[in-house]
């Protein structure tokens, strides 16, 4: 049989989302499934991501709380620019609000990952910058720093750069974490709101 190269077009997006919109494969969701992904043929930047969080499954649009704005200021983004899918794709690891446990929001479904992340990511053909943000998509897209601490993992970033970026989640939880990093606000956010820019500006990057 004749070799068939995949569809990456804007086609095989479209198909895709609609197939991840109806999915109902967590049956057992807190709040039902309600996928939140945002994908785009044309996005160059990747925001890997958790799982939205209670206020997200709500407002049905991703990053639309505090993380969010914290994580548009570090890429230097304004929100119809990171809103939109031809930019910008974000793709969590688990698609649905996976609902609260004692210490937090509970982990992704794995289902979720297994089922589509690959698909996704295949078909996302020209995304030139992937931002990881927390332990599971960490897991998923820099397995080789399980075990380290965010901080160890985040040492060496300059080796991954500039194709992948890991960065701490955005959460004002998180607070303390960047006061005790401030490497991170004045060496590594520059250089990362320029490369943001310069790829949502410049095709030929
Ligand atoms: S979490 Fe993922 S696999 Fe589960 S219902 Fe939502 S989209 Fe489907």
């Amino acid at each position: 049989m004749a070799y068939s190269a995949p569809n990456h077009g804007p086609a095989e997006i479209e198909r895709l989302r609609t197939q991840v919109a109806a999915c109902t494969a967590c049956a057992d969701l807190p709040l039902g499934p309600r996928p939140i992904v945002q994908i785009g043929a044309g996005a160059r930047i990747l925001i890997a991501g958790q799982a939205p969080g209670r206020r997200t499954h709500l407002a049905g649009r991703p990053f639309d709380d505090a993380s969010g704005v914290r994580l548009r200021h570090w890429l230097g983004l304004d929100e119809a620019t990171f809103w939109d899918p031809a930019k910008v794709a974000i793709l969590p690891m688990g698609f649905c609000y996976p609902g609260t446990g004692r210490s937090g929001d509970l982990p992704p479904r794995p289902e979720c990952a297994l089922r589509w992340r690959q698909l996704l990511l295949d078909a996302l053909s020209n995304v030139r910058l992937t931002v990881v943000i927390g332990r599971h998509a960490q897991a998923w897209h820099l397995p080789e720093t399980i075990g380290l601490s965010l901080a160890e993992s985040m040492q060496d970033w300059r080796a991954r750069w500039p194709g992948t970026i890991l960065l701490p989640h955005p959460s004002p939880r998180n607070a303390g974490w960047f006061r005790r990093n401030a490497w991170f606000e004045t060496e590594l956010l520059p250089v990362l709101r320029a490369r943001v820019a310069r790829l949502l500006g410049d095709l030929s990057s």
